[in-house]
């Protein structure tokens, strides 16, 4: 098996399920945000993806290796799936990266449970990820590990006498150093971090946090400034930290929209809400999406401007996520209150004000409601990029749509022209501008569903891998 390709991902998950059946192992590929947007391209290269499976009906000690050869589960690349028992799926899953990082690395450092043992849990799966990545890579192999699960993984690699080109990619925010700097672990992490020979975040905003906290945590690392996007750490190696700004496949999600039946199901959902404006939100079960906030602005609005009465809807999508953990539980219950006491006010049995969905669509249903609505009304608190947003304009066929979107979103920094910024927790600032967006004319929308959609064609997921697999690929060898 060639398991030492020339690129080798390695994130939290595999891009598959594994289940163990009669006639052997049965795998099928995943969905998911991470591999919706490397599928497309690790699909056009030789490579190897490293994750964690769940094993639990396999027994499984040791990695399981799936190779590509003539399987078509695979998309062409070779699987490393990681069996962790059930503590360290707790310790390293649900309580360090879930119960700590998530919530501190979105400015929500009230929601944190800094339990050592996740520490050192944490610490372990790093480790045993780093010995697998070591196993399989081979002289020339370029690594590339995603996401706040695994930064730990590029110090330990180095440790294990690794000397391959080594990257590492944040998908969510990197924090301010006064909010970072509460964490108990805090100089470890970011000395494992300046391990690698690239480091990428999704805005210059989360750069600039970066270099903040290394500054004043690690005062003997020496930066050097390239441009605004991009700093070289100067010493025994190299190391590039830049901003690398996710996309989506843009052309993908357009040729899809015009489909026969995206167009039929969209065109059904327009005779269902008969002439209503279609506010939608699609998110997962988070606290860090704003849905609360979002729907007392919606319900400031109802409230505020009863000539929006019966003319508007908000369609919302809320995908199930982490139910094992109880704040979510304890926040799909004040969703669900708030829209039932929204419905209850407002709602005749002519016109529901809040639709709501709480559970994943297919991309036909969801294309159907991105190329349909009116208005997108996006609101996380905080997000890394928040890709929902690009497709919605790339689903936008007829440009129609207005994009609401928060200021504190990554996707924000490339798509403020063409959008209505809000901040997400000014309830009557979103709700005034659900109204102007609701206002706007058809010209006007048309000509910021262009620039818009202009700029989501251009930094497309290709693009982005591109940039990130160049620059590892000239990153100074260690
Ligand atoms: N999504 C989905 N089914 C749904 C709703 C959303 O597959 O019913 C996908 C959506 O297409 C997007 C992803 O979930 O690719 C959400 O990504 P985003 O960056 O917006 O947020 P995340 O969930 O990664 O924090």
């Amino acid at each position: 098996m060639q398991t030492a390709s020339h690129l080798i991902l390695i994130s939290n998950r595999l891009p598959a399920t594994v289940e163990s059946t009669p006639e052997g192992l049965q795998i099928r590929p995943s969905s998911g945000g991470l591999v919706t947007a490397l599928r497309p391209v690790l699909a056009a290269h030789k490579g190897a993806w490293i994750g964690s499976i769940d094993s639990s009906d396999m027994a499984l000690e040791s990695p399981l290796e799936l190779p590509a050869d003539g399987n078509p589960g695979h998309n062409g690349y070779d699987m490393i799936g990681i069996p962790l028992t059930p503590a360290e799926q707790h310790g390293f899953y649900a309580g360090f990266s879930n119960e700590i990082v998530w919530p501190l690395f979105h400015d929500l450092q009230s929601r944190c449970n800094f339990d050592p043992a996740y520490w050192k849990i944490y610490s372990s799966v790093n480790r045993k990820f780093a010995d697998v990545i070591a196993h399989a890579a081979q002289a020339g192999s370029r690594i590339w590990v995603h996401d706040y699960h695994l930064m730990l993984t590029g110090k330990f690699m180095r440790a294990m006498g690794l000397r391959q080109r080594i990257g590492f990619f944040l998908h969510i925010p990197f924090p301010p150093l006064d909010i970072f700097e509460k964490l108990p672990w805090r100089s470890q992490i970011l000395q494992a971090l300046i391990d690698f020979n690239v480091i990428g975040f999704q805005p210059p905003r989360d750069l600039r946090n970066f270099l903040g906290c290394v500054r004043r945590l690690l005062p003997d690392v020496e930066l050097q400034r390239i441009d605004d996007d991009m700093y070289q750490r100067v010493g025994a190696q190299i190391s590039q930290i830049r901003v690398f700004p996710i996309g989506i496949d843009f052309n993908e999600f357009a040729r899809q929209a015009e489909t026969p039946d995206v167009t039929a199901r969209g065109a059904q959902i327009r005779r269902d809400m008969r002439g209503q404006q279609i506010v939608l939100g699609v998110d997962r079960l988070d606290y860090t999406k704003g849905i609360p906030d979002r729907l007392k602005a919606f319900r400031h609005l109802l409230q505020t401007h009863p000539q929006v009465h019966r003319k508007i809807s908000l369609v919302q999508i809320v995908v199930p996520s982490r139910e094992q953990i109880p704040k979510y539980r304890e926040l799909k219950q004040e969703i669900e209150t708030l829209i039932s006491q929204i419905n209850g006010t407002y709602g005749d049995p002519g016109w529901t004000p809040v639709h709501y969905i709480h559970r994943s669509l297919d991309r036909t249903e969801l294309l159907a409601l991105y190329s349909q609505a009116d208005i997108a009304l996006i609101t996380p608190l905080k997000d890394g990029m928040n890709l929902v947003a690009k497709e919605f304009c790339a689903a936008q066929i007829e440009c129609r749509g207005m994009l609401i979107l928060s200021e504190f979103a990554g996707a924000a920094e490339q798509l403020r022209g063409g959008s209505i910024l809000v901040n997400p927790y000014d309830i009557e600032g979103v709700a005034e501008a659900i109204l102007r967006a609701y206002e706007t004319g058809p010209k006007e929308r048309r000509k910021r569903m262009l620039r818009l959609r202009r700029k989501v064609r251009t930094a497309d997921v290709y693009r982005w891998f591109d940039d990130f697999n160049s620059c590892l690929a000239g990153a100074g060898a260690a």
